[in-house]
């Protein structure tokens, strides 16, 4: 099944630059910036460029060089705020939450990179 996007959607606002946002960084296909309503000391969003609903979508359609790029500026973002176990940051979490089950609300597929503290277990509960 193809997916509709909705090109009124606040990401794809937020792209045109008809929202302002707080940009962490920005590469050919990858955009990253603060969450509005942060849920961690650090809480950055990251999208592609291009019109993609969810991280399937993503997945199964978008380029090699897209994916390539969203990826990699994942793993540049950690390391910038030095989050990334690697170097001895703390370590984090990387979410997509994918459609109803996945409570989406942006329907421009995201991940949250949430990090800065200790984040408690994954799923608590189903509400
Ligand atoms: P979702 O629930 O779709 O996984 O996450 C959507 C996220 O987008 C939420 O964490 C919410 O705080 C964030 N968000 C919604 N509107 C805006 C906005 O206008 N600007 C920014 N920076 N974040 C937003």
């Amino acid at each position: 099944m193809a997916y509709a996007y909705d090109t009124n959607n606040i990401f794809a606002r937020i792209l045109r630059g008809e929202i302002p946002c707080r940009k962490v960084m920005e590469t050919e296909h990858t955009l990253a910036f603060h969450d509005i309503a942060p849920q961690a000391p650090v809480h950055v969003l990251v999208i592609p460029k291009g019109a993609y609903v969810n991280a399937d979508h993503f997945a199964l359609e978008a380029s090699d060089a897209e994916i390539a790029d969203y990826t990699r500026t994942i793993g540049k973002i950690c390391q910038e705020l030095g989050i990334r176990p690697g170097d001895g940051g703390q370590g984090y979490r990387l979410i997509a939450n994918s459609g109803e089950a996945g409570i989406q609300e942006v329907p421009h597929l995201h991940f949250h990179i949430l990090g800065g503290r200790v984040l408690g277990r994954m799923l608590k509960q189903a509400d």
